[in-house]
């Protein structure tokens, strides 16, 4: 990392141990969403770049997947005390590059992430299968777990650090070698992220290659990637999955999602105010799980409307580095136009309660917005906003609310909200969602799996699933004679 006349720091990718510039030299601006003032350069790697790390990746493979599953939960071990270290410097670095309250990002993510990559290290040395056993007369079967080989992977903006980690964790845990490309906006902590871990890990097992859609599309592709993992839209998804056909690839998709929170009559409500606002704010609502979808019993829905209206309220813009700034700017003016686009667009029926205009501040912010009136097949009920929007519709009754629950084309996350503890089953029973939180939202733990149902993608994030989600099952059968 250098600093450029400007005063903008020079990143580099990370290939095969060292520190490089993009091949041809091609560099692209990355901006501090808070302020719209470019803080750095980036390489922009074509496809020479991902030539390079994908042949580094593929050279540490036998090294890296013969190691001991001790020693790779050390390497992480490592890497996971290190990150925590410089979890300041990574905090600030992060809050900069994707617009985020810097307090957040130190007391929320920084600690999660952490605790993501004990987690697979810990992992690492429990995969877990079927028992050796004499299932032919004369003949013993076993099975192996394999790892998959040189895995692209190509991460979103909203959490640039912890869907890294979310990424390499599992893989590296298997015994896979890396090639990742963070999101061109922000790919700085993830630059760093390749650097740190260099100081444990053998040189070409974790390459990362900055650049755009472009550069991605040219991992994603490569022949010698033997898995794609992507955390990122729909879009992106189902045109990965219908290219890695040609060569079937193992594709590993974490996508978009529009998570309805159904509360019924008899709920806290004072809780799902604050949680709801909460959790529909954080990161400006630019979370694949954000609470944005609101479904209310129709005798509750003013109160709902009003409650959540006040809450957001209450949220504060502006300087992402002053601790009493609680909501930051979308994470770049294209995905402000975007939110915005939404509400242009909205129908006549639609109701802002709260929010919906710029504040004046330089930056990409939006002011925490409350949406109620909505039908069903509005395109804001339908569609990821993926902004500071919240939605709130009315329901008749829980045949009802299951229905507009389950009815979007995505599947990641949803919450019940009531008092009853029968309704709360049948309810997280009834929805199709990888995930029901029962009276909260958002809550993560690494042993549990993250993941969705339907467009929101297959194969999961944390948890043993992820592990093994990086491995290929081997079946070993042995002649013993008779
Ligand atoms: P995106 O799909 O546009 O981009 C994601 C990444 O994919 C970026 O690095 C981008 O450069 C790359 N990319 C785009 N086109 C590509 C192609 N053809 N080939 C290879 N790579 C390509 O999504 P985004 O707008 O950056 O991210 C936001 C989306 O990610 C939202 O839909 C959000 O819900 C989703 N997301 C999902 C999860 C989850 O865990 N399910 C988590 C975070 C974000």
């Amino acid at each position: 990392m250098a600093a450029t006349e400007t005063g903008a720091q020079t990143f580099n990718n990370f290939i095969d141990g060292e520190s490089v510039p993009a091949a041809e030299g091609r560099t692209s601006d990355v901006v501090n969403p808070a302020d719209g003032k470019v803080m750095a350069t980036a390489p922009d790697s074509t496809a020479e770049d991902v030539e390079r790390a994908v042949k580094a990746a593929r050279a540490a493979f036998d090294e890296w997947s013969n190691k001991t599953p001790a020693a790779r939960s050390e390497a992480l071990l490592k890497l996971a005390d290190a990150l925590e270290e410089r979890g300041d410097e990574l905090a600030e670095l992060e809050a900069r590059n994707a617009g985020k309250p810097l307090q957040a990002v130190k007391d929320d993510e920084i600690p999660a992430l952490v605790d993501n990559i004990r987690f697979f290290a810990g992992a690492a040395r429990n995969l877990e299968g079927k028992a050796a056993g004499e299932y032919l007369e004369g003949y013993t079967s076993w099975i192996r777990r394999e790892a998959v080989g040189v895995v692209g992977q190509v991460a979103p903006w909203n959490y640039p650090l912890m869907m890294a980690i979310w990424k390499v964790g599992p893989a590296l845990a298997t015994g896979n070698t890396i090639v990742l490309k963070p999101a061109p906006t922000t790919p700085l902590t993830t630059l760093r992220l390749g650097e740190i871990a260099s100081e444990f890990l053998p040189k070409g097992v974790l390459n990362i290659v900055a650049g755009g859609n472009e550069t991605g599309a040219t991992l994603v592709t490569h022949p010698d990637v033997d898995m794609v993992s992507l955390t990122g839209s729909v879009e992106t998804g189902k045109w990965i999955a219908r290219e890695a056909a040609a060569t079937l690839k193992r594709v590993h998709l974490e996508l978009g999602g529009k998570a309805p929170v159904v509360v019924f009559d008899d709920a806290d409500l004072e809780a799902v105010y604050e949680t709801i606002a909460g959790t529909g704010f954080y990161n400006a609502g630019q979370d694949c799980t954000a609470a944005t979808r609101v479904l209310a019993g129709s005798k509750i829905y003013d109160d709902v409307m009003n409650g959540l209206a006040e809450q957001a309220k209450g949220y504060k813009t502006g300087d992402t580095m002053d601790p009493d700034t609680t909501l930051g700017p979308l994470n770049s003016s294209r995905q402000r136009e975007r939110v915005e686009g939404f509400l242009q667009r909205r129908p006549d029926h639609a109701e802002i309660a709260a929010g919906g205009s710029e504040p004046d501040l330089p930056g990409f912010f939006l002011e925490a917005t409350v949406v109620g009136g909505l039908r069903q097949d509005d395109e804001m009920i339908q569609k990821e906003i993926f902004g500071p929007v919240i939605t709130v519709q009315p329901f008749t009754d829980e045949q009802e609310a299951i229905k507009w629950a389950n009815g979007t084309p995505y599947g990641l996350a949803s919450s019940v909200w009531t008092q009853n503890l029968g309704r709360a089953l049948r309810v997280s029973k009834a929805l199709r969602f990888g995930c029901v939180w029962i009276n909260d939202h958002i809550p993560l733990a690494s042993e549990m799996p993250h993941g969705g149902f339907k467009q929101s993608g297959y194969g999961k994030d944390l948890s043993m699933y992820s592990l093994e989600d990086y491995t290929v099952v081997k079946h070993v059968m042995a002649n013993i004679g008779s």
